[in-house]
């Protein structure tokens, strides 16, 4: 059995048989497959692929849509610990590119794209930032026009997760006055996806460039139901649902690390770390934050089951729980000592990958800015 999670209020009593046993197959997993290899990969700075497979194997997301939401929020928690990048690979999949195909899709699209990607024969992208517009992606340039056999897009996307292993990309363009998806295949002439380098987080994603020139697609690749950028925004909310529970994976995960560091580390006098009272103090806030979080997540959980979860919720433990996690992750990079700047230890990756967490899918100001517009009903974003 694998290690519990810290778990102060005893929360995981509360979940069903079957949402226990879906945390600990997800984390004998990342226990055995993922951990093992993702430093090695951060190092080599390329998206560990062999995963591909395996993660296939888990079904998490051929089922998606009967999935109930504490469940997917589980899984997300518990990939994460492995770290954010597999998480991500996962929420950009289903919460994403699944999720916008289910939502705005025809039937036809439905059924010729979701069973491969949910068994990720197929791996999709979801591309919205542009290099110009990524907080603002209502200003996009990227274009659509139609021409008699069907639809020409140009522009460029950045920034964007899976976009060289992608097969499908859903993109977002201005169609006349309005914003719609489309679904363009990858290896359509005009389309160009080149990875980013120089990355100092999230260095184990595929996190992509794309150029898009007078790429033709047919009249049925756009998404018939997409016809504002309040659908794309649709999409986001769900990942970012998913990004709330994912974050207290690498959270506790750098916790767990710091604990037993400090447990077993003397300093002054022979006695472990974990004596001294300042470093008590710490671990006292830690666990209290990464507590909190995962109430938020529980009851955001709740809220969704029960259909009442509203935007400024989820823009509520979006910011909450990545700002904290971060700060987390900060916190046992310095508890750690010089070993916290080596990657003998999970934290430091975890924690340059909360940088990226933070940014995307509404960076913290901007979920500052949405919950601002809830409580004085003045928007404050210009
Ligand atoms: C590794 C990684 C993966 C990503 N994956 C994807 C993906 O798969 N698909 C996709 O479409 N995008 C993706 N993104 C892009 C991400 O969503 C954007 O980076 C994010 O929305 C922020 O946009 P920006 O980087 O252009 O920052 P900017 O919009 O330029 O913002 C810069 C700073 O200004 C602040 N700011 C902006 N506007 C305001 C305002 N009105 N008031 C106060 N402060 C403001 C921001 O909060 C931020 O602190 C990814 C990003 C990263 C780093």
């Amino acid at each position: 059995m694998p290690e519990p999670i810290l778990d102060l209020f005893e929360l995981e009593k509360a979940w069903s048989e079957e949402q226990k046993e879906t945390v600990v197959q997800i984390r004998r997993f990342v226990n055995q497959e993922v951990l093992p290899i993702m430093q090695e990969y951060h190092n080599k700075g390329v998206f560990p692929k062999d995963l591909i497979p395996k993660l296939s194997k888990l079904g998490i997301l051929e089922a998606i849509e009967e999935i109930d939401p504490i469940t997917y929020g589980l899984t997300l928690r518990e990939l994460e610990r492995g770290g954010s990048e597999i998480r991500s690979f996962i929420s950009v999949q289903g919460s994403l590119v699944m999720s916008a195909i289910s939502k705005f899709g025809s039937e036809e699209q439905k059924k010729k794209w979701l069973p491969p990607l949910g068994k990720l024969d197929v791996i999709g992208c979801f591309g919205l930032t542009e290099p110009d517009f990524g907080s603002n992606p209502s200003a996009m340039r990227t274009r659509a026009e139609k021409f008699s056999g069907g639809y020409k897009i140009s522009g460029s996307k950045c920034w964007i997760t899976n976009g060289t292993l992608a097969k499908v990309a859903v993109i977002w363009a201005r169609l006349g006055d309005q914003i719609h998806g489309f679904l363009v295949e990858t290896d359509r002439k005009g389309f160009d996806a080149r990875p980013i380098h120089g990355k100092w987080s999230f260095r184990a994603s595929d996190t992509a460039e794309i150029f898009l020139d007078k790429v033709e697609v047919p009249m049925t690749a756009i998404l018939p139901e997409a016809n504002s950028l309040g659908a794309a925004l649709k999409c986001l909310n769900q990942a970012r649902y998913g990004i709330s529970w994912g974050v207290i994976g690498a959270a506790s995960h750098a916790f767990e690390e710091t604990l037993k560091h400090l447990l077993e580390r003397p300093q002054f006098e022979g006695k472990p770390l974990a004596s001294h009272q300042l470093i008590q103090n710490k671990l006292a806030w830690m666990a209290t934050e990464i507590t909190a979080m995962q109430l938020i997540a529980k009851h955001i959980g709740i809220l969704k089951q029960e259909g009442n979860l509203k935007s400024h919720h989820i823009s509520l433990a979006k910011m909450n729980n990545c700002r904290k996690a971060l700060e987390v992750t900060r916190t046992c990079r310095e508890l750690l000592g010089a070993s916290g700047i080596h990657n003998e230890y999970h934290v430091g990756r975890h924690m340059t990958n909360l940088e990226t967490v933070i940014t995307y899918e509404g960076t913290e100001h901007i979920h500052a800015l949405v919950l601002g517009q809830h409580l004085t009903k003045i928007k404050a974003f210009v």
